[in-house]
């Protein structure tokens, strides 16, 4: 295969070891080996790789921001095409729109959209890549508002499985474009820009962070729920649980954070919109801080690196008042203090744009694992840190529908349940047309059986 200069790392290359690390934002890494992996320099550098891997029969496997928790971009054998170098942010004011590259990060996102007058939907990390974060959904900043991410994108730059560049737009190519919004992991094809529909200008974001004892949480719950229902647009309420006490010491060793992010035309309309939560306890007075523009906000959040991490996801239809208090529970049973419940409402869904990203309740509902690998020493603590992630959120009566960006897909079935049975058939149906002989890695490809079993062949990986 062409080597694209010293971009390319084989397995047994000096460096090889470093790169398939640097794949991963999360210490924590599956035991996969790709057979070599290639930063990426520019577009026709994809075509080329892609073509090259086709002749020699390497399978391919795509990262842009690298925090898929379930690996997905890390694959036996692989050729994994690191996209971290595809970033920039170029706006056409004149159609209000922006084409992305997949490795741009949400805080690089920020930053160039705030200096040009524009929002969008980030995410709410500062690390995130664009690419998987859009494929797969994309719940950021100011959802209630602005929707989910996906539904922003209206046209995407392609390179094809045997190396074809294909520009998908709103008008020629629909049914790709909706399965390319939310099928996440599942895409069947290497994407290498996105153009998407922006805001214009640029809010002031205040934000006010409430910490409540977990005795209050049916109260506080109960008070969210009224909130809820008179859809604020421009204030963002979600609620972080965290565990304060021993492990196991019920719900009252545990506490929640309320954080109101409110997007205003200015701060004293931020002031206004947060001034909702005064119906809290303990909220008189609690503290705001302006963060100006998006890329304030951004960057003001903490950062994971050297962590292990995990997560796992569910949709809710449950009151807050109900689902808070068992959240509490489950937290108070998490291995780490560090580790954390996220409940926040369900992006809103705009009628008129089709998209297989479909959520499955009003809520939703993230376990994220987080520790020290080196401290903690154990070689099994990533099993522990699961086992708990997956636990907080497979408890009757949360739904069995999950989010793709957020599930953990290594569990069998899982990727199953995160579409419906027809958004899946609609998901199938694209890999066949884009990538009929299952060049790309698929997240519903099983890892040790590489080809899809419904075709019925086999396909022996290094191991
Ligand atoms: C700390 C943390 C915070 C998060 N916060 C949010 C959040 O606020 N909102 C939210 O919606 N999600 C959030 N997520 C989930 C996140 O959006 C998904 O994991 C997403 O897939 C990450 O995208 P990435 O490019 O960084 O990851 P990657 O690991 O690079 O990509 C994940 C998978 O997507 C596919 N993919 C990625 N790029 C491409 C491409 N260019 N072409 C084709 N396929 C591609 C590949 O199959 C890849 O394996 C968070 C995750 C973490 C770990």
């Amino acid at each position: 295969m062409r080597d694209a200069g010293s971009r390319t790392v084989h397995r047994a290359d000096v460096g090889y070891a470093e790169a398939r690390r640097a794949l991963s934002v999360s210490a924590h890494q599956p035991p996969h080996a790709p057979a070599a992996v290639a930063r990426v320099a520019d577009e026709q550098d994809v075509v080329d790789l892609v073509r090259a891997a086709r002749r020699t029969g390497l399978r391919l496997a795509v990262r842009s921001g690298g925090h898929s928790l379930s690996a997905t971009h890390l694959r036996p054998g692989s050729l994994a095409l690191d996209l971290r170098a595809l970033r920039g942010v170029h706006v056409d004011p004149h159609r209000g729109t922006a084409r992305l590259g997949p490795g741009t990060t949400v805080e690089q996102a920020a930053a160039l959209l705030d200096g040009s007058g524009w929002s969008f939907p980030v995410g709410h990390v500062p690390t995130v890549g664009l690419g998987g974060y859009l494929l797969a959904g994309g719940h950021g900043w100011n959802a209630g508002a602005w929707g989910a991410a996906c539904e922003r994108v209206v046209a995407l730059d392609v390179v094809t499985a045997d190396g074809r560049r294909l520009r998908l737009t709103r008008e020629a190519d629909a049914e790709l474009l909706a399965v390319a919004r939310g099928a996440g992991p599942t895409f069947p094809g290497v994407v290498v820009g996105l153009e998407v529909r922006l805001v214009p200008g640029v809010p002031t974001v205040v934000r006010r962070l409430l910490t409540v004892g977990g005795e209050d949480a049916a109260e506080v719950g109960a008070a969210l729920d009224t909130l809820r229902t008179e859809r604020l647009p421009g204030l963002e309420v979600t609620v972080f649980a965290r565990r304060t006490g021993p492990c196991g010491g019920g719900p009252r060793a545990a506490s929640l954070t309320v954080a109101g992010t409110a997007f205003g035309a200015d701060a004293e309309h931020a002031r206004r919109l947060l001034a909702a939560l005064d119906v809290l306890p303990g909220a008189q007075g609690a503290a705001a801080t302006v963060h100006g523009g998006l890329a304030g906000l951004v960057a003001a959040l903490p950062r994971h690196d050297g962590e292990a991490l995990w997560s796992d996801h569910a949709w809710s239809d449950r009151p807050w008042a109900a689902l808070l208090p068992d959240v509490l529970a489950a937290v108070a049973a998490a291995p780490t203090t560090r580790s954390s419940v996220l409940v926040t409402p369900a992006p809103p869904r705009e009628a008129t744009v089709d998209a297989v990203h479909r959520p499955g309740g009003a809520t939703s509902v993230s376990a994220y694992a987080h520790w020290d690998p080196v401290a903690s020493g154990r070689p099994d603590a990533a099993t522990a840190h699961a086992a708990w992630a997956r636990a907080a959120v497979v408890r009757e009566p949360l739904s069995p529908a999950r989010y793709v960006g957020e599930a953990d897909l290594t569990l069998p079935g899982r990727v199953q349940e995160c579409f419906t049975p027809e958004d899946l058939a609609r998901v199938r149906a694209a890999r066949e047309h884009l990538d009929p002989d299952r060049h790309l890695w698929s997240a519903v490809d099983p890892t040790d059986a590489p080809l899809d079993e419904e075709r019925g062949t086999t396909h022996q990986e290094e191991p």
